[in-house]
């Protein structure tokens, strides 16, 4: 069982939060101008690292807020715990942040130019 540390109610249960999968997955804006390829990329896969994870939590069985943590899935140490909307600060965080994959994909690339326009 892991001890979570929820920033607004402190440290709780594992069986009180619902995991929320991987986070900062970017949202194509444009998704008609990906590709098939691209858009199945972004659809189906996944990253699954053994090691420093950016995951999205909610403490469903408390306060029912959102944040996202760095964990490490293979000690399931918490690394660090940051807001939703925000980057991890943590050095494993930045660098997890940085070599995902998701980085140069097509589907951030697409959001990231839908956000530009509005
Ligand atoms: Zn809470």
């Amino acid at each position: 069982m892991l001890l979570i540390e929820c920033p607004w109610c402190g440290p709780r249960d594992e069986a009180e939060f619902a995991y929320g999968g991987e986070a900062h997955i970017a949202r194509p804006t444009e998704p008609d101008k990906l590709s098939d390829a691209e858009w199945a990329e972004y659809l189906f896969l996944a990253s699954n690292p053994r090691g420093t994870y950016l995951e999205r939590w909610r403490h469903a069985h408390g306060c029912r807020r959102w944040f996202n943590a760095v964990r490490d899935t293979y000690t399931h140490e918490i690394i660090e715990i940051y807001a939703m909307g925000s980057l991890p600060k943590s050095k494993l965080g930045i660098q997890a942040y940085e070599d995902s994959w998701r980085r140069g994909s097509a589907a951030e690339q697409n959001a990231k130019r839908g956000s530009a326009k509005s």
